[in-house]
């Protein structure tokens, strides 16, 4: 089976030491990405780690395919102890680090211990170069780039940056990398503030020789030559059918459709696009660098998620004041769909729907912890009481935009996720509207062997995860393209995602996790039923981990 090849760097940042280890029995289990960083946090950081805690550890890691020059594949995996759902949880960035990341030869980047000052760690084929930069203090995101540009002529590409709300330890603050691009849901940017380390960059000429089959390049060409709505208009196209479905979040959650939809979806974002955008390699090219010059606002996006939570979700029906909703949360490193999910509660609280002033100061707050935005700085779960709001989250992760009370499955999707209600950790929602993927697709109403083919999707995107491949490439990866690609049977690697999503569940469960977490916010008929039979299926006992089935 194909797998990343090279040591483990693990640095301690408030000891300033580093050392090597070989790690090769774990890439040979786990491919890479997500699955080799799960396994060692697993095994690594203790059960009852504090987030923000000394002994938490934080995992960069790419996977063998960023060795290929195939599309869908300049994307890598961070992974820690999430300050925001207080389980394992790991987060996936695209842009033009991850290449970066294994020049420097190190298969995965481990980071321990809490430094005494702000650091930037130098990582290098040679290791690592530790940088006291108090200078950096409270830096934005671009302040941060331009620095290192500056002082180093080390590029954006190279870089992975905390701003202001990571410092400040916002649990919902990303890890920005080329930029504009976030290791987002979970807060894994909070947990390196914990550390005080403001920066990492990559540099060095030790990618690891690893044999690519050819067959990558029929999904390169197929991914260059597609007419797919996603390379005009991103995840955002399909917000027409959304609303068009009653699943479009909207105030708060208490509607589902938005009347003010024509001013935030597909055309609205490709009207303010002026180029392509794309992560390294990727000919499939979806992303979205957008611009309003008469107000001066530049960003890459919105994307589906963001245009409901700062659009709909907070009753905004112009573009542009998502745009800048957006450009905040890049500058201030914030991930846009909690952040744009804590607004519209705050919003809902305060009957302020559709203020968009009050939107970007409330922004502002948040990421410098300042009056209101240090409550909200703590994410839904811990403030809607005081809010008195409902508790819109699952595991304490804010909802992403494809709505569970319509797609049953990705509701169950959201119930049952290690990292809670995040649409990426399945996908599910693409199988069940209709039209988007004829292919595979799914009645959206009742559970109908949904919990079996859940299972199969989360272990699947487990597999993606670790490879790492961008799960965008849906329409082109067939079970015999993962065969060829990565030299082993389907259900191989199937089983190796299943150990990847039994560790992760493992981990959760020693810090209370069980089957009162496997909830939602609402009613769906046949629910439970489905949740038993996901269960059954994974051979789980109300939510726990057996013993006897934790993967060695
Ligand atoms: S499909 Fe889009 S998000 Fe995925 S790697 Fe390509 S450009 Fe990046």
């Amino acid at each position: 089976m194909l797998h990343t090849q090279g040591p483990l760097l693990t640095v301690d940042v408030g000891e300033r030491t580093s050392e090597t280890e070989s790690i090769d029995d774990v890439l040979e289990s786990f491919i890479g990405g997500r699955g080799v960083a799960t396994k060692l946090a697993h095994d690594r950081i203790p059960f009852d780690a504090d987030p923000f805690g000394a002994e938490n550890r934080l995992y960069l890691a790419t996977g063998p395919m960023q060795a290929s020059t195939m599309s869908f594949t300049g994307r890598m995996n961070a992974t820690a102890v999430s300050p925001l759902t207080d389980g394992l949880l790991s987060s996936n960035a695209g842009g033009f680090m991850s290449r970066n990341f294994a020049d420097t030869g190190h298969a995965a980047v481990e980071i321990t211990g809490a430094s005494d000052e702000l650091v930037v760690l130098h990582v290098t084929d040679d290791g690592v170069e530790f940088e006291a930069v108090p200078n950096l203090t409270g830096a934005t995101v671009p302040e941060t780039v331009a620095y290192l540009d500056d002082e180093h002529d080390i590029g954006a590409d190279q870089t992975a940056v905390v701003g202001p709300a990571g410092e400040n330890l916002v649990r919902f603050a990303s890890i920005m990398t080329s930029e504009e691009r976030a290791f987002g849901r979970g807060g894994l940017g909070a947990v390196l503030g914990s550390k005080n380390v403001k920066a990492l960059t990559f540099e060095g000429d030790s990618a690891p020789d690893i044999d690519i089959p050819a067959s990558q390049m029929e999904i390169h060409r197929e991914a260059a030559t597609d007419d797919h709505i996603m390379k005009r208009q991103g995840t955002v196209a399909v917000m027409d059918l959304a609303n068009e479905m009653n699943g479009l979040p909207s105030y708060y959650f208490t509607e589902q459709q938005f009347e003010g939809v024509n001013g935030i979806n597909g055309d609205a974002v490709e009207a303010k696009k002026y180029k392509k955008g794309t992560c390294s390699a990727c000919a499939f090219a979806c992303k979205l660098p957008t611009r309003d010059e008469e107000r001066g606002v530049e960003t890459e996006g919105p994307e589906f998620e963001v245009a409901m939570a700062f659009g709909s979700n907070s009753g905004v029906d112009d573009i542009v004041d998502v745009m800048k909703s957006n450009e905040l949360c890049d500058r201030y490193g914030l991930d846009a769909i909690s952040a744009g999910n804590t607004v519209a509660a705050y919003l809902a609280a305060e009957d302020e729907f559709g203020n968009d002033d009050l939107i970007h100061e409330t922004v502002e707050k948040i990421a410098k912890r300042e009056g209101v935005g240090d409550d909200l700085a703590e994410g839904i779960a811990r403030v809607h009481d005081d809010l008195d709001v409902p508790d819109w989250t699952v595991k304490g992760m804010d909802f992403a935009a494809h709505e569970g009370r319509v797609l049953h499955g990705q509701g169950l999707s959201y119930a049952v996720a290690n990292r809670g209600a995040d649409h990426m950790y399945a996908v599910f929602y693409s199988q069940e509207y209709p039209l988007v993927d004829e292919h595979d697709a799914y009645d959206p109403t009742g559970f109908e062997g949904k919990p079996q083919r859940l299972v199969e999707k989360e272990n699947q995107m487990a597999v993606n995860d670790s490879g790492v491949v961008c799960k965008f490439s849906r329409d082109y990866m067939t079970p015999e393209r993962y065969e060829m690609l990565f030299g082993a049977e389907f259900d191989e690697l199937l089983a190796v995602g299943n150990r990847i999503v039994t560790l992760e569940r493992h981990f959760n469960n020693q810090r209370g996790f069980d089957r009162a977490d496997d909830t939602l916010p609402y009613d769906l008929p046949g629910f439970e039923d489905a949740l038993e039979e996901y269960y059954e299926i994974r051979g789980w006992n109300d939510g726990v981990v057996p013993d006897e089935q934790v993967p060695a």
